[in-house]
């Protein structure tokens, strides 16, 4: 009860702030940094609009591939040449001219865990900030709330607690208690959205995080002064729900044992235990009017496994695929800030130079020889194979840890750029490092560094990603744009963006090399072909880079999916509206 009026305290406070921070923001019009290397543009109101204006900026002429004086890098840097000072990265660095604006433009508001590049710990921070992007550059507004996390320092954000809440070094895992943190944030919102009378057409929540969110809409704020608003949830990832008492769910100010019914958010896995529990995410699965998730693979695997499958089949009418797209312009090598030299599919010499520096400056072997700014790919023998990834069960770490041994047996060259915060995985890959990395063919890199996974797809021949489930996956998309022909287990996403090579019936998707068994055998075979057919069929690959190169995985592509879907929702809202107001009509007049 104590910590039930602490929350609402809080609250409380954020309310009051929020003339306070139109204040604030007025003050700090124009540019706003996360650190030296971030750059937020243009917040033109209290609210931190991504807006077209912005998108004005000039972009970098994608055939301007000169190199500048090059200082090449090498291990013994006392600053690693992933961490020297870059230019400013600009959320809109492109130009999206030929983007045809939609009739009907909607506002829409993000509320999320996550946003790249601000705060990013995986593909959810780069899958919000794509699709924003991609909506506003059709026309449509769009906000982006965040939790104020203490360690980012940058205001594009709203909702900063009074208490000890989101403060710490990372973004997830701090020492305040995170499920109580997302349902404070997840209140906050709306109430900023009641205070300010903001009425959006959509609320689009992402993840567990705010999985509370659209139950506080509908039995809150739905009966004060939200009234237009449809909620729509994108599941990222059903890994994580939420997992949450009744009286945790009471902090936010709605009666948490309510919700405690099958057809509600109880976790069905602890009916008849004492306590039963609830899952935010299933909560919001039942209460948002739409639910989508990632990729029409994963869409069909969690309607036949996994505990909220009961619950999605009964809720299947109103449950979505849609692919994610990568942001094609914060993604782009011929422009890219962080590489040393830009590339694109039609003019591709600057990869190879890409490769060449990584090489040098994590003092692996080269097979390159360099001639003024071009390096002469002599042999075609050593293909670099980057696994960019987080390091935990679903990303398959014991394929990884067995494709290191696979990739030196097989005279080739990999770097794991990873991060885990489980003790123990650390110390498992940090013993691999110890024993790989003085080496000439294999690096693992522990931690998190965007500037590097940048170098490391444009470096790269092959991006590998042996993910045991994988709803999307982005690195598999980044590194096709980068050049980097992906190695991938057959699973959710992957299945949907990855085709092999070797498939006949399918020769004109084929993009890739593609394994099924969790074993080391399926992954050690693909592995085998791949290699094998960079070695013996260097023209044949380069036309594969090529084609990879030239894929469409933009949002541009499947943000018109997420559009047409939010516009089904407004309809069939005034469908009900108009259903009501006749009922109401009808009852008024036999009274
Ligand atoms: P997930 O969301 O499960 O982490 P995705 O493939 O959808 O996986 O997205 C991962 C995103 O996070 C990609 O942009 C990838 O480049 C990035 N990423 C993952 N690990 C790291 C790391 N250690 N350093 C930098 N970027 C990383």
């Amino acid at each position: 009860m104590i910590q039930a009026q602490t929350l609402l305290f809080t609250w409380r406070v954020i309310t009051d702030m929020v003339g306070k921070r139109k204040q604030q923001l007025s003050n700090h019009n124009k540019f706003k940094f996360c650190n030296s290397k971030f750059k937020i543009q243009a917040l033109h109101s209290a609210q931190t609009h991504l807006s077209s204006e912005v998108a004005a900026e000039k972009s970098q002429s994608s055939t301007d591939f000169a190199i500048g004086e090059l200082v090449w890098p090498s291990p013994s840097d006392e600053i690693p040449f992933w961490k020297k000072d870059f230019p400013s990265w600009g959320v809109n660095p492109e130009v999206p001219v030929d983007i045809k604006k939609d009739s009907d433009p909607m506002h829409i508001i993000h509320i999320t865990a996550e946003m790249a590049p601000i705060a990013k710990v995986g593909g959810l921070g780069d899958v919000v900030t794509g699709l924003a992007r991609a909506c506003l550059s059709r026309g449509h507004t769009v906000d982006i709330m965040l939790p104020f996390y203490e360690f980012s320092g940058i205001s594009v954000i709203f909702i900063e607690p009074s208490n000890q809440f989101f403060k710490g070094q990372n973004l997830y895992g701090g020492s305040y208690n995170e499920l109580e943190a997302y349902l404070f944030f997840s209140r906050a919102s709306l109430e900023w959205m009641q205070v300010t009378g903001a009425q959006p057409d959509i609320i689009h929540v992402h993840e567990w995080q705010t999985g509370a969110l659209p139950l506080l809409y509908w039995d809150m704020y739905h009966y004060l002064s939200l009234k237009k608003p449809r909620l729509v949830l994108t599941i990222h990832n059903m890994e994580h729900y939420g997992e949450c008492t009744k009286e945790q769910l009471s902090k936010s100010g709605l009666d948490g044992f309510i919700y405690a019914t099958i057809e509600k958010a109880v976790d069905d896995r602890t009916i008849g235990h004492n306590p039963e529990r609830l899952s935010l995410l299933k909560g919001g699965i039942v209460y948002s009017n739409a639910v989508v998730t990632v990729s029409p693979t994963y869409l069909k695997e969690t309607l036949c496994t996994g505990w909220l499958a009961s619950t999605l089949i009964r809720n299947r009418d109103k449950y979505f695929g849609i692919l994610n797209g990568i942001d094609t312009a914060m993604w782009n090598p011929a422009t890219d800030i962080f590489l040393p030299a830009k590339f694109n599919a039609q003019n591709p010499e600057g990869k190879k130079l890409c490769k060449y520096y990584v090489q040098r400056g994590l003092g692996l072997a080269s097979e390159g020889i360099l001639d003024g700014n071009h390096v002469l790919d002599m042999t075609h023998k050593v293909p670099l194979v980057v696994c960019i990834t987080r390091l935990v069960p679903q990303k398959g770490l014991h394929l990884i840890s067995h494709a290191i041994k696979r990739v030196e047996e097989l005279g080739a060259q990999m770097v794991i750029l990873g991060k885990t915060s489980d003790g123990r995985v650390e110390r498992e890959f940090e013993g691999l490092a110890k024993l790989h990395n003085q080496g000439p063919s294999i690096r693992i890199l522990l931690m998190f560094s965007e500037e590097l996974s940048h170098m490391l797809y444009a470096a790269a021949d092959i991006v590998l990603v042996p993910s045991m489930y994988e709803p999307c996956g982005l690195a598999q998309m980044i590194g096709m744009r980068y050049g980097a022909v992906p190695v991938v287990r057959k699973t959710g996403g992957l299945a949907d963006t990855v085709f092999d090579m070797d498939d006949q019936s399918n020769h004109e998707m084929a993009n890739g090399f593609v394994f099924e068994g969790i074993d080391e055998g399926s992954l050690g075979s693909a592995l085998n072909r791949a290699l094998a057919h960079y070695r013996q069929k260097p023209d044949e690959w380069n036309g594969i880079v090529q084609k990879v190169m030239e894929l469409d995985n933009s949002w541009n592509n499947t943000a018109g999916k997420y559009i047409e879907r939010f516009h089904m929702e407004q309809c069939s809202c005034y469908g009900m509206k108009h259903k009501t107001k006749k009922k109401e009509e009808r009852l008024g007049s036999t009274q």
